[in-house]
This record gives C-alpha cells, structure tokens and sequence, in this order.
C-alpha cells in the first residue's frame, strides 16, 4: 500500500470504530461516537505539529514553554459527514480556525461535484488539515485537496476514518505531497461506490437520513 497512508489503530480508534460500523448503532449514538473519535485521529495525525515557545511564571518560577499557535493549523471539513469529525476535533483544538469545502459524490458517475467553498484567511502560512469520514474512491478528497491548493494551502493532511485501497491510490497518486491517516483500511469498493465492509452512508448516518 501507499506510503502515504499511515493507520491510526489505537484501541480506543479501533473500538469506537466497531460501534460505528455496526448497523444497529442508532445516528445520536454515531454522532457521539463519531464526536469521539475525532479528536483521537487529530491527536494522531498531529503528533509532528511545530510549537513554538512563550514565556510564562509558574507558581514557583519564570520559564520557557512549548505552546502551540493555533493559528498555525486550518482544519477542514469536507461536507457534511466531515463535519461530524470536525465538531469533536474543535473539542482539541477549540481556536483553530475551521473551512467547510462542500463536494459530492455524484451517484451516477462516482464524479466529485463542488457546491460549497469557505474556508480561513491565510492557507499558505498554516498546516491545513483536511477530514473526511470515508475515503472511497478519492474523488471528492482529490477534488477538495486541489481547491484547497489553488486558494493558497501548500502543506496539507488528509484524515479519514475508514479508507478503501481504490481511494488512497487515487489520492497519493493526484496529490503524493499529502499524507493520509485512516482508522481502517478496508477491502475495497463495491459497485455503488461503498467501502466495504465499512459502515455505510456517513452522512446520512449521522444525521440521521437513511
Ligand atoms: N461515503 C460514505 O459515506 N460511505 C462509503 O462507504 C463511501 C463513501
């Protein structure tokens, strides 16, 4: 596989995973498990993010200390089952500035289609991390990576919860600059485009619109 991909399999990932997998787990239980698990994939992906120092005293004495800009990171959610990740990862980082690139599967043709695009001033000066649920054939995620470099982003991650071979292929081979973390890399594609065995319609499964 792609040496762009690396799989966050921490046993807490790997257990709520299960839980989102299941069919008979209900959208508020998803969605909170979902809100979970987010920050534990950012915490993994973001294990090599730069810090910088402050000065500050504690009870005893001055001192320097690492400390994060937050203004350094942009996190984007691919809409709308991105956000479900997103919302929990703001839980870690809750001054980070956040985009929403909105990008559909086209059902027909498997094409990704753009409809929504906001996203923070100053792309070029931070590391933009990118969220989607499900990397499937890596479409929208290409689409999305490419309208994320034209509006100026140059270092950038992609994190998924679950990603087909077909879908980190595609995505290493569009945009070999961005590496990929995934909870799961599952056995591939159906015919609609699903991962299997996966765990369905994310969007749909966290809001409920089956
Ligand atoms: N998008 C989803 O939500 N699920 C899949 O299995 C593939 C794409």
């Amino acid at each position: 596989m792609a040496q762009n991909l690396t799989l966050l399999d921490h046993p807490l990932i790997r257990h709520k995973l299960t839980i989102l997998r299941d069919k008979a787990t209900p959208p508020a239980l998803f969605r909170q498990v979902m809100h979970e698990v987010g920050p534990l994939l950012l915490y993994e992906a973001t294990r090599d993010l730069p810090l910088g120092e402050t000065e500050i005293e504690t009870p005893l004495e001055r001192g320097r200390f690492p400390t994060l800009d937050s203004a350094s990171v942009a996190l984007i959610s691919i809409l709308r089952a991105g956000n479900g990740l997103v919302d929990g990862m703001m839980d870690l980082m809750p001054s980070v500035a956040v985009g929403h690139v909105g990008v559909y599967r086209d059902h027909e043709t498997l094409e990704a289609v753009r409809y929504y695009f906001r996203v923070p001033e100053g792309l070029a000066d931070r590391l933009v991390i990118v969220a989607d649920p499900m990397l499937a054939t890596g479409n929208t995620a290409s689409m999305a990576l490419s309208l994320l470099k034209r509006a100026g982003a140059k270092r950038l991650k992609f994190i998924a919860l679950v990603a087909a071979p077909e879908g980190v292929a595609a995505l290493s081979s569009a945009h070999p600059d961005v590496p990929i973390f995934a909870a799961a890399l599952d056995r591939g594609l159906n015919d609609k485009g699903y991962i299997m065995p996966g765990l369905g319609d994310a969007g749909d499964r966290v809001y409920g619109t089956m």
